[in-house]
């Protein structure tokens, strides 16, 4: 979807006159890419006419600059799309939240539970939970692992096989010691879905969650609306959590998630780790799909690891940035750890489609290398690299000619997200200086 919807917007580039045909191949080059990501026909038609009203090209002054605003009526719609109009549920300090997780086996619920309880736990609140999923062997010895891992306390059953009581039972002990959030995981598969369903609300009956959260796994395609919508009329869904957001699937389906249900997503998963839970955030999400990288998540990196008054930093913040930036960035986010994650945030990166798991890590090295084979020259873009410097950088660096080429490539997309040349609202560089 997203190397779909950013070609769409990048032929509105190459057009030079800016008319009604303009629009309307943009908008149907948009609704193919969203279509084939699962989001309902209705949704589209409608975000289509929403556009179609907001630019009103026989109204707009001479001057303005057309593209940007089309762009940005692109952007907001597809903000919109994510946004039910609904507050998100927060926990009250110093009484008992209960909270319900739901969704297919293999979604991501129980791991997403201990994410979710450790995230709250660092929020100061006491927090438990307990395992009704009776149905699958090891349910609850997964639940104990991680728990005990996370130090968070928990419930469980070996005997007891009806989901209901063990939940009622979990929820009331730790009601009566006073904890603050309580998190009921659930079984994910049944013989008959309609059981699934029925268990789902007797448990919501016997626990009366105060928010139920469906847990949908980011690369079910086709299935998200349907999924959602059964899961909708069992059960009084309240927030969403998408997760397995790392891997290929650029999310897509959380939109249709979120239409089909009327309901927020809260949190996204960004891995098996504990800490692999971020707050989702429509901007970052839709800039993505977009094909702009993770901006903020960039940001703040970076802001973290690189002092303000370091050389490469003034100089992003002028829009220039050199082999020799790169460089220096590389080299700091190296000493970040958990590499790969990163990686994936740096603008165009995440579009290289050799980039699995650790590989990021590993391609930022060899980028490493390659730039270290440079001359002073070179890094400082005061001399051009040759064909045939490009065949020697390779042997120096060990690397083959094509990552080279890749790498110098890497380095013109970097420049001109982070220069004024065509990055989304005025380049990274003006954004990390502030401005
Ligand atoms: P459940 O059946 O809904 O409880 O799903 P689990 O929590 O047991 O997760 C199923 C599998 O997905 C496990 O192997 C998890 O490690 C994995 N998983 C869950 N969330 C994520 C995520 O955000 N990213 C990745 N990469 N894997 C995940
Ligand atoms: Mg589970």
């Amino acid at each position: 979807l997203g190397n779909q919807l950013s070609s769409a917007l990048r032929s509105l580039n190459e057009t030079t006159i800016v008319n009604e045909d303009t629009i309307n191949q943009l908008l149907k080059e948009v609704g193919n890419a969203l279509s084939k990501s699962d989001v309902s026909m209705s949704l589209i038609i409608q975000m289509r006419k929403n556009i179609k009203e907001k630019v009103k090209l026989d109204q707009m002054a001479a001057g303005l600059n057309k593209r940007k605003i089309i762009k940005q009526v692109v952007f907001d719609e597809l903000i919109r799309l994510l946004d039910p109009g609904v507050p998100l549920w927060k926990p009250t300090k110093g009484k008992s939240n209960v909270v319900m997780f739901v969704g297919l086996q293999g979604a991501g619920k129980t791991t997403s539970v201990t994410k979710l309880a450790y995230f709250y736990k660092k929020k100061g609140f006491s927090t438990a939970i307990v395992c009704a999923d009776t149905f699958r062997a090891g349910a609850f010895d997964q639940v104990r692992h991680n728990a005990a891992k996370a130090k968070i306390h928990y419930y469980g059953s070996e005997t007891e096989k009806d989901p209901v009581v063990v939940a009622r039972t979990g929820v009331d002990i730790f009601k009566k010691d006073g904890t603050e959030i309580i998190i009921v995981d659930t079984s994910g598969r049944h013989k008959q879905d309609s059981e699934l369903f029925e268990e789902m609300k007797q448990i919501e009956t016997a626990v009366k969650p105060d928010n139920c959260i469906f847990v949908m796994d980011s690369s079910i395609g086709q299935a998200a609306y349907e999924q959602a919508t059964a899961f909708r009329s069992s059960v009084k869904v309240g927030s969403i959590i998408i997760t397995k957001m790392d891997g290929n699937s650029m999310g897509g389906g959380a939109i249709s998630a979120v239409a089909a249900t009327n309901t927020p997503i809260i949190f996204i998963g960004t891995g098996e780790h504990l800490t692999d839970l971020e707050l989702f955030d429509p901007s970052t999400f839709v800039s993505k799909l977009l094909g702009y990288g993770d901006m903020k998540g960039m940001l703040e990196k970076i802001k973290e690891v690189i002092p303000e008054d370091s050389t490469s930093l003034k100089e992003i913040a002028q829009g220039k940035f050199t082999l020799r930036s790169m460089q220096q960035q590389f080299q700091q986010i190296m000493q970040l750890g958990p590499i790969d994650k990163l990686v994936q945030m740096i603008p165009g990166m995440n579009q290289l489609p050799q980039l699995q798991g650790n590989e990021g890590g590993l391609k930022l090295k060899a980028y490493i290398n390659i730039l270290d084979s440079l001359s002073e020259k070179e890094l400082d873009g005061k001399k051009p690299i040759t064909q045939k410097r490009i065949i020697t950088i390779a042997q120096g660096s060990g690397r083959h000619p094509n990552e080279v080429v890749e790498l110098l490539e890497q380095h013109k997309a970097f420049e001109k997200i982070i220069g004024n040349k065509g990055g989304p609202g005025g380049g990274l560089g003006s954004l990390l200086a502030g401005k």
